[in-house]
């Protein structure tokens, strides 16, 4: 009986540690990053009674062949995206946003300064199979128009270039304190510079400021 009860424990133990796990690796994944693959196959469905729409967000790894020398992609951007059907067979609007950090040179002192970002995405979007790439910006009358040519698409690359798009040109420290700017130190070596040529000669004094100086 005893044993039976032991069992019947170790059995319903065994599930809660399970639950345990489940609820921990569901909070990992959660929080991990993953390439911003969307499944549009939803969206092309001939069934008249599909919601033919979707909205997906997550976070990803830009690929760092966007990297430049002015623009250091780092950390991972957060996107979100929702299609909706505007009426034409293949035509949808695709709203969403992506955001992220990137490290540029101060203009000032050079040092490298996380700048946060964020660009809007408002776009005519079709299906086209024609198109070589999976997922790409074509020009269209008035903006540009996004297309897709498969149903399993990598928003990947196309979100990483939208958010480099409106990016600052130029980055500044926000913190003037510590922000050694390279002109100041320019004009504050040519004052010094002019200083001493004005006070050693005939200073009796010259040789005691160079004292203090080095202690
Ligand atoms: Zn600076």
């Amino acid at each position: 009986m005893s044993g039976k009860i032991l069992m019947h424990y170790a059995k319903y133990s065994r599930t809660i540690l399970d639950n345990i796990f489940i609820a921990t690796y569901t909070l990992l994944t959660m929080s991990t990053t993953e390439p911003a693959i969307l499944n549009l196959s939803k969206l092309l469905t001939r069934d008249p009674h599909a919601i033919r729409e979707l909205s997906q967000e997550g976070s990803f790894i830009p690929n760092q062949e966007f990297s430049t020398e002015e623009y250091r992609l780092e950390g991972p951007l957060d996107w979100s995206i929702s299609i909706y059907p505007t009426g034409g067979d293949d035509e949808f609007l695709l709203t969403g946003n992506v955001s992220g950090q990137v490290t540029m040179d101060c203009r000032r002192c050079l040092e490298g300064v996380k700048i946060n970002s964020s660009s809007k995405l408002l776009f005519t979007t079709t299906f086209d199979p024609k198109l070589t790439e999976p997922v790409g910006l074509i020009e269209g009358e008035d903006d540009d128009i996004l297309v897709f040519s498969e149903t399993q698409v990598d928003f990947s690359d196309i979100l990483t270039q939208i958010f480099m798009v409106d990016l600052p040109l130029t980055a500044v420290c926000e913190n003037p304190d510590t922000c050694n700017d390279l002109r100041n130190i320019i004009a504050d070596d040519s004052a010094e510079i002019v200083e001493d040529e004005s006070t050693e000669s005939g200073n009796p004094f010259a040789a005691l400021k160079d004292i203090k100086l080095e202690s």
